[in-house]
């Protein structure tokens, strides 16, 4: 049985378009970039050809995009790279990703202060959450746009404007790029994070945004590349693959927007109507400016999540027990304990994340699978339903 693909939030699948755009520059203009003979200077075009599309498609310079293998590393390297020596004080959100959370706690083993902000009870953090908490030796505000397990969306713009010119602030919108619209110049902050196989690109290329005159050190040394803040030879066809990406999302956004909207309506209609009872954990999704409509967290008292995954993974639904990362661990997801939800709504929680290219037949056939394995497990004995 073919597997329904609903982790769209761990990854997405390639868009053949987009392949189609990056195969000359894999196969024939092969050059290294950095060269100076004529094959180098074609690949050189195209790697700051990419650079632009990215950087207008974004609201940013193009001076101000660095490249790099992903998001993981460009949350390292903004955590890492604005801070500097300890000490100092670091204010971050309690609901990152985990790419953002171990380089904050490797800044508190170097001798850093970290602090939490507050959350809601549906993952967001408030507008005012940083309101007498900057304090003279804070270093750093770090706060993400969109949740990777609710989708919840973080008052980004608003936090940044209360702190401007007093600290760095990086924002990981590896979640929310691709997705929604996201104006790196607008949203004040200093550096962004993304990432391109979360939006049809790519697997290994994304993005750090370095907003002009922000100071910002280097991870790896031995390279002049990206103006030495990320030293390493250009994987130029991964650039023109996230691009593409962009520019395709960019071209198809109200279309794709309106087209999740839909099947994430029809999933919860079939499941509130035949899985009841079912709690949705994150912000109203109805509300546009609370939560990404992409990501369904959804609580179904009465089954054990891993034991329900398993099921529905044998059913033919690819889903996930909080994010990617931390599923397998079976330990709770972080972000859910930080919402503060109780320990049965945490332990029964599944994340199905859905993209524009699903249809709606996938949507009503998966809702079947769901219903049924909830079911199932929901009849055994709470001994069985457990798998730990
Ligand atoms: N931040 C968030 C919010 C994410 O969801 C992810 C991917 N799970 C990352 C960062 C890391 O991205 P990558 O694995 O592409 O480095």
């Amino acid at each position: 049985m073919d597997s329904i693909y609903l982790d769209n939030a761990a990854t997405t699948p390639l868009l053949p378009a987009v392949w189609e755009a990056m195969r000359p520059h894999a196969l024939d203009a092969f050059a290294n970039p950095a060269s100076a003979h004529r094959p180098g200077a074609r690949a050189r075009k195209a790697l700051e050809d990419a650079r632009e599309r990215s950087a207008a498609l974004l609201g940013a310079d193009p001076d101000e995009v660095v490249f790099t293998s992903g998001a993981t590393e460009a949350n390292n390297l903004a955590v890492t790279g604005l801070t500097g020596q300890a000490p100092g004080h670091v204010l971050v959100s309690p609901v990152e990703h985990p790419s953002v959370v171990e380089p904050v706690a490797r800044l508190a083993a170097a001798g850093f202060s970290a602090e939490h902000l507050a959350v809601r009870a549906d993952g967001r953090i408030p507008a005012d959450a940083l309101a007498g908490r900057v304090r003279g030796d804070t270093v750093l505000v770090a706060v993400q746009c969109a949740n990777h397990e609710t989708g919840a969306l973080q008052p980004v713009a608003e936090l940044a404007a209360d702190v401007a010119g007093r600290t760095a602030f990086h924002c990981d919108a590896t979640q929310a790029v691709g997705k929604i619209p996201i104006g790196f110049h607008e949203l004040g902050v200093s550096t962004l994070a993304l990432s391109a196989h979360k939006f049809h690109g790519p697997k290994g290329v994304g993005a750090l945004l370095v907003r002009r005159g922000t100071r910002l050190r280097p991870l790896l040394a031995g390279g002049h590349q990206q103006r030495g803040r990320r030293p390493g030879t250009e994987p130029v066809a991964l650039a023109v693959g996230l691009a593409t990406a962009l520019d395709l999302w960019h071209q198809q956004a109200d279309e794709r927007l309106r087209k999740v909207r839909r099947l994430r309506r029809l999933l919860l209609d079939q499941l509130e109507l035949s899985a009841a009872p079912v709690i949705v954990n994150g912000p109203d999704a109805e509300q546009p400016h609370h939560a990404l409509p992409h990501t369904l967290n959804i609580s179904f008292p009465g089954c054990q999540a891993d034991a329900l995954f398993m099921r529905l993974d044998l059913a033919g639904v690819a889903c996930s027990t909080g994010s990617a990362c931390s599923s397998g661990s079976l330990l709770p997801s972080p972000v859910l304990r930080a919402m503060a939800l109780p320990a049965e709504r945490v332990g029964s929680a599944i994340r199905f994340s859905l993209s524009p290219l699903l249809s709606e037949n996938e949507i009503a056939d998966a809702a079947r699978r769901i219903v049924q394995a909830v079911t199932a497990l929901r009849g055994f004995p709470a001994a069985v339903n457990c798998v730990s």
